[in-house]
């Protein structure tokens, strides 16, 4: 039985009641994750992209961005940095960027897998196969790949021309390398109205994702969208509280989108059915030319106070800041050929799973 019909969904899109929503998800993601709130560690290691995407300020026409590559000692010492602070995630982030090869990208994987008990989640964008096959030898655990929008008319304009096809093709075969994956849309885009959200929450769920993300839109002054409107941040909220009831297990974050919408606003999420927090770990000295949007970055913090100013406010909440790698718990089905828990919603505590 499906867990929730599309005629609800459009009415909690709607917000018919949120109340209710939000309390449903909470519920949910408390049977499935308890308190815990997984940290991962995100090091955006270059903005040098060749794609064009029309939302996103990394796009390879804006000639305004201070392009910058870290090399790969470097990024290994920015995971050193993430594992010393205990936590259990590594994310390695970049535009797509072609300046690294295979075998430069994988060394590093192997590097940090060496180094640190860590799972190491890779978000590169449009990589071969083979390169992600390769990877995955090295010892990379995770992949997220987000179709960004299901409107296939739409992701094409955005994204200049690319295949929606193929950025599914690449996600289920990624998929079948036996990656954790991931995946996500952005919420509000242009153009897009409540049924295509919709049909995209329903999109998420068909793939059958480990971790889903679902931010808001934020428009970039320096691209071609620069004067279309922001994604609602409601909107985006009820976006993941509808997720986490679609998919009760998958890890889902509230991104760094909602503070710069609204500062504080990822905090909030984790009360709406978000149960993972990304701190950056790009070195200061890099990390607000990674300006994918406005307010991306901006703290003047440095990493360990930021770290510490999240702990703080994820226990002020309730919840436990947790060091743990936090697989999906839904991956001990998957790999017993089943695709879903046969518990129902409950997570299953097992070592494996956390
Ligand atoms: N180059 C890779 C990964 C880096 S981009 C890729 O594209 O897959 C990371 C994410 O930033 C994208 O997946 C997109 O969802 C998000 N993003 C880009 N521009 C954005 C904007 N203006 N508002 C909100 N999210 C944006
Ligand atoms: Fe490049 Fe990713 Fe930005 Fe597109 S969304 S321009 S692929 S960094």
């Amino acid at each position: 039985m499906k867990a929730i019909g599309e005629k609800e969904m459009v009415d909690f899109l709607s917000g018919g009641d949120d109340a209710r929503l939000y309390s449903l998800a909470d519920e949910k993601r408390q049977t499935v994750f308890g308190d815990e709130v997984y940290l991962r560690g995100i090091i955006e290691f270059s903005n040098v992209c060749h794609k064009d995407c029309q939302y996103c300020g990394l796009r390879v026409s804006n000639r305004g961005v201070k392009r910058y590559r870290l090399h790969p000692d470097d990024i290994v010492r920015a995971a050193d940095l993430v594992a010393g602070e205990g936590l259990g995630t590594i994310v390695l982030q970049s535009g797509d960027d072609f300046g690294y090869d295979a075998i430069e990208i994988g060394s590093v994987i192997e590097r940090i897998k060496q180094r640190h008990d860590v799972a190491v989640t890779l978000s590169l964008g449009d990589r071969s196969l083979d390169e992600y096959a390769y990877w995955r030898d090295c010892g990379a655990d995770r992949c997220l790949l987000k179709v960004e929008t299901g409107h296939v008319k739409l992701y094409e304009r955005f994204r200049c021309g690319e295949s929606f096809k193929e950025r599914l093709y690449r996600l289920e075969g990624i998929k079948r390398l036996g990656y954790e994956v991931g995946s996500g849309i952005i919420v509000g885009l242009p153009d897009t109205d409540l049924f295509d959200l919709m049909r995209d929450l329903l999109l998420l769920e068909q793939l059958d994702l480990d971790m889903i993300a679902v931010g808001p839109f934020v428009p970039n002054p320096d691209t071609p969208l620069a004067n279309a409107g922001q994604g609602g941040l409601d909107q985006a909220f009820r976006a993941a509280a509808l997720m986490r009831l679609l998919c009760p297990q998958a890890n889902i974050p509230a991104t760094s989108a909602l503070d710069a919408i609204s500062p504080g606003a990822r905090m909030t999420g984790l009360k709406k059915g978000c149960n993972v927090i990304m701190p950056s770990f790009t070195p200061d000295q890099f990390k607000t030319d990674y300006a994918i949007y406005p307010g991306k970055n901006t703290s003047e913090m440095t990493v360990q106070a930021k770290l510490r100013h999240v702990r703080t406010s994820i226990s002020d909440m309730g919840f436990v800041p947790s060091s743990a790698k936090g697989f999906s718990p839904r991956r001990e089905y998957v790999e017993q050929g089943s695709a879903r828990c046969p518990a129902g919603d409950h997570a299953c505590g097992k070592a494996q799973c956390r």
